[in-house]
């Protein structure tokens, strides 16, 4: 956005083609404001007048940011860019939220995982004169922790957990406490995950320098939950953090850290690194003759650029197009994850039948929230695991 907000929000039409594509108001059962065109309305009205911050707040908090919007708008708008913005400026923030920033500055991880970040790599050779650092940013590790936070919340309710996250974050919270909700199949699902990216490289001949436990987090979600002073100090130590261990390429393998490295970042900090997605240093063929359809991830199409090197890879094997496709890709629901479940349950499900309806062999995902999220059935394979089998 290179203009001021009330310049930019005065330029829409209320054609409304954006909620036409916008996942989360059918998600909403119609509610206009979690849509697209009422995102833009709301922040008309909030610009002229003094709305309840309570319904903004949810409103611009289940934003998905997944930018389906500005594909379609005439007037160039992006309800998601509006949102992020007003997020930002608003102060008060839901504590399940401010819970997970905080954890973020204390402990550079949304839920101080720990050594749970570093288990998949037991064993592996790393090399430390590599000029290439492997920068999982802890996302694959994270999602089963995810998963358990959910299913704490399915135990205790909504209310309760929130009520409880200003005492863990004050007693200071460890990943380690989520145990008895976290399913041990899952934690090995995603280290797999993470060794099949390890070995696609390596088969590649790229030589990889890891952090370990030292490895610290993006910190996308501060940016996303409307963090904006805590992210540019996070933002500034990342930037110091990477020089100290004299980085100078990064790579990337999921979409998140890949398009808030590559693009995001830089309106906060000068961010002198090369970023590069994983995929880019692949030169292996995929060799099946069965069909796949592909869940393209929203960051990877809508921010900055459209990112297809996964086509290369693809290209002997027969792809089965789901309705929703490249720049038109659909949102796996998964950014609302934390704040709205029911919101992502309804998405996710909603384009879980979308892919599935192609009837491939194989629905392919490149992205750990899209992946846990989409994960309704064996045929949903990460990209790495679909390249290491075939
Ligand atoms: S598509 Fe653009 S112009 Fe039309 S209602 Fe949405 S924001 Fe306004
Ligand atoms: S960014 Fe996505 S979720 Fe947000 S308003 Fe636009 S289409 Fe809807």
């Amino acid at each position: 956005m290179n203009e001021s907000l009330d310049i930019y929000v005065s330029r829409c039409i209320n054609c409304g083609f954006c909620d036409a594509v916008c996942p989360t108001l059918e998600a909403a059962d119609f509610r206009g404001y979690f849509g697209a065109r009422g995102r833009v309305n709301l922040a008309k009205e909030l610009i002229k007048n003094d709305i309840g911050e309570e319904e903004v707040l949810d409103s611009f908090n289940s934003c998905l940011h997944c930018n389906a919007c500005l594909y379609v708008c005439p007037a160039g708008i992006s309800a998601g860019e509006i949102s992020e913005k007003l997020k930002l400026r608003s102060s008060k923030k839901d504590p399940l939220a401010k819970f997970i920033a905080e954890n973020i500055m204390k402990y550079k991880d949304p839920l101080n995982i720990g050594k749970g970040s570093t288990l998949w790599s037991k064993g592996l050779k790393f090399n430390e004169q590599s000029e290439y650092l492997f920068y999982t940013a802890r996302m694959y590790q994270l999602m089963p922790y995810n998963s358990a936070v959910a299913k704490m919340r399915e135990k205790l309710g909504e209310g309760l957990l929130k009520k409880f996250s200003p005492t863990f974050s004050k007693l200071g919270f460890k990943g380690s406490l989520l145990k008895i909700f976290l399913e041990r199949e899952k934690v090995e699902e995603f280290n797999n995950i993470l060794l099949n990216i390890y070995k696609v490289l390596a088969e590649s001949g790229v030589e990889l320098r890891y952090l370990g436990e030292e490895e610290p987090y993006s910190g996308a979600m501060l940016l996303e939950f409307g963090f904006e002073k805590e992210f540019t100090s996070y933002a500034n130590w990342l930037v110091n953090f990477f020089k100290s261990k004299n980085i100078k390429k990064i790579v990337t393998i999921d979409p998140h850290t890949y398009t808030l490295l590559k693009y995001q970042i830089k309106d906060y900090v000068n961010f002198p690194f090369e970023v590069i997605f994983y995929l880019d240093l692949v030169n292996k063929k995929a060799n099946f003759s069965g069909t796949v359809t592909i869940h393209q991830a929203c960051h990877l199409e809508r921010y900055g650029e459209k990112y297809r090197k996964y086509y290369d890879i693809l290209s002997d094997v027969r792809i089965i197009n789901p309705i929703h496709f490249n720049e038109r890709t659909f949102c796996c629901g998964g950014p609302d994850e934390v704040l709205f479940p029911n919101l992502t349950n309804k998405i996710s499900e909603k384009r879980f039948i979308e892919l599935k309806s192609t009837e491939a062999d194989y629905i392919i995902t490149m992205c750990p929230i899209c992946y846990i999220n989409l994960k309704k059935d064996e045929k949903v394979i990460d990209i790495s695991q679909f390249i290491a089998k075939f």
